[in-house]
């Protein structure tokens, strides 16, 4: 009787999370009519956002970079990248022919934990310690002759609102950092500041997001490049866009005719986006309720958070994960790298799903069926990611008339290589892309989904490598005050 009473509680507990795991298909549901719904709202968003301030939850912020890099530029520049996991500092010398090699030196560590949550004097002398220390070691080893002026290209990924290619105001914090004291000031004024504190001669020659730099570098390496993407700890994207169209700011002129938008698309909203409960919880928990809503659903920092919630609601249901462990209610202790993993794990046992359910979420003995089982809530949860992501970059795609939606379908053309479908190339980084195969296979059938076979071959999706650094040494090169760039 015990042993029948035990099959039964097993196969009920197995019922349940079968149930879960449905709810949580169907509420992650992203069919191609659905994303092109997400496709329209990106569209429209973007319209508002740059029709009056506050005009959506897409901020459309200036850059105030309306030039992008040409390949010209020459000298040795320095970049100091901060906004995601780790913190980068570099060393670039351009020899001023685009395919000529960039010599390029790099210095990564992680961010202390405790200073994400410090002071901003804190935050900025730890990084121009690095940064001194950096360039001493560099100049030691360097044979050049050192630069005039040491110039650097600051990467700073939060949302701020230039004031000009250099300055700009914190706006607010995302990705889990939180300097109260910084928010609303001159972010490139606390690092200057910090680098004289330091006696370092620097000039910060431009701020920029890291989309920026992305973008930068891959304009540098192909001039068909409109708009960039990354996909890190955090999610965002920018793009060229006519002055004329940014109606919040009429009577911008630049000589290009064009500038570049930073988005900030992780807080990128629409009631067509598939939500379930657990990113409701998720959202309710974070230190930003009710921020960046479309970045909880797609980056990095979020998803190994959801398979999470989705564990422990099915731990608590039933019997098959045996006793509720206690790391399942540690938040963020599932990081996405380890869910990649378990996700990709091809070994017939899935011997990493079980190594990392043992390690990191203490849970022992799990059956095979019940691994497969984490391995579909993991395809799950970055299925839905990876689509939305592909449904956000044909929306910038809409917006900028490279759909294909303006060629084709209202003109009775034969072909749309006649027409209007020019080469269009969407530079992408960060680790989610380029470490995690299924979200980057996933994110590129979606926009082939999207487009349609007449269109897909005319969007070319590249990833650009450390252009979030490379990109802002590039572009402090083409805005420095002591410009060696020919042309431009
Ligand atoms: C930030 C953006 C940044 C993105 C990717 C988001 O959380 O708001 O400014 O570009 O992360 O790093």
């Amino acid at each position: 009787a015990v042993m029948v009473g035990r099959r039964v509680r097993r196969r009920r507990g197995w019922r349940r999370v079968v149930r879960v795991l449905e709810e949580v298909e169907d509420g992650c549901a992203t069919t191609v009519g659905r994303l092109r719904q997400v496709v329209d709202a990106m569209a429209v968003e973007m319209h508002a956002g740059l029709a009056s301030e506050g005009g959506s939850k897409l901020k459309m912020l200036l850059t105030y970079v309306h030039n992008l890099p040409t390949g010209n530029e020459r000298g040795t520049y320095y970049a100091l990248d901060l906004g995601g996991t780790n913190f980068r500092v570099l060393r670039i010398h351009l020899e001023g022919q685009r395919s000529a090699v960039i010599q390029h030196d790099l210095d990564r560590q992680p961010i202390p934990q405790n200073l994400m949550t410090s002071t901003s004097e804190e935050l900025f002398d730890f990084i121009a310690t690095s940064l001194k220390e950096f360039v001493e070691k560099e100049e030691s080893l360097s044979e050049t002759s050192q630069v005039k002026r040491r110039e650097l290209g600051f990467t700073f990924s939060f949302p701020v609102k230039q004031t000009s290619s250099s300055s700009g105001n914190l706006i607010k914090w995302t990705k889990g950092f939180y300097v109260e004291d910084m928010v609303g000031r001159d972010v490139s004024e606390c690092l200057q500041q910090a680098i004289s504190r330091k006696g370092l001669d620097m000039r910060v020659a431009v701020l920029i997001n890291d989309t920026v730099g992305t973008l930068a570098l891959g304009h540098y390496h192909d001039e068909d490049t409109v708009a960039a993407v990354v996909f890190g700890t955090g999610t965002n994207a920018c793009y060229l866009e006519r002055t004329d169209a940014i109606i919040k700011c009429q009577g911008l002129l630049t000589t290009s005719g064009s500038t570049v938008v930073n988005m900030e698309w992780g807080n990128f909203w629409s009631s067509h986006l598939p939500r379930t409960s657990y990113d409701i919880d998720l959202d309710s928990d974070s230190p930003n309720p009710n921020d960046q809503g479309f970045e909880k659903m797609i980056s990095g920092m979020y998803l190994g958070d959801i398979v999470r919630r989705v564990i422990l609601q099915m731990s608590q249901e039933s019997d098959v994960f045996g006793p509720v462990s206690s790391k399942l209610h540690v938040p963020f202790i599932l990081r996405t790298p380890l869910m990649a993993a378990m996700h990709e794990d091809d070994s017939p046992n899935l011997k990493e799903v079980a190594r990392i359910l043992e390690d990191t979420l203490e849970i022992s003995n799990v059956p095979r069926h019940i691994r497969k089982l984490v391995v579909k809530i993991c395809d799950v949860v970055t299925h839905r990611a990876a689509r939305l992501a592909a449904a956000g970059i044909v929306g910038i795609l809409k917006k900028i008339g490279r759909d294909g939606s303006s060629g084709i379908r209202s003109m009775k053309t034969k072909s749309v290589s006649q027409n209007k479908m020019r080469r269009t190339v969407v530079a992408v980084e960060g680790s989610l892309y380029t470490n995690y195969t299924m979200f980057r296979e996933y994110m590129n059938e979606a926009i082939g989904e999207i487009l349609g076979d007449e269109i897909a071959p005319y969007v070319i999706i590249k990833v650009t490598e450390d252009g979030s650094g490379i990109g802002a040494a590039i572009l402090a090169a083409s805005h420095s005050s002591s410009s060696s760039v020919d042309g431009g």
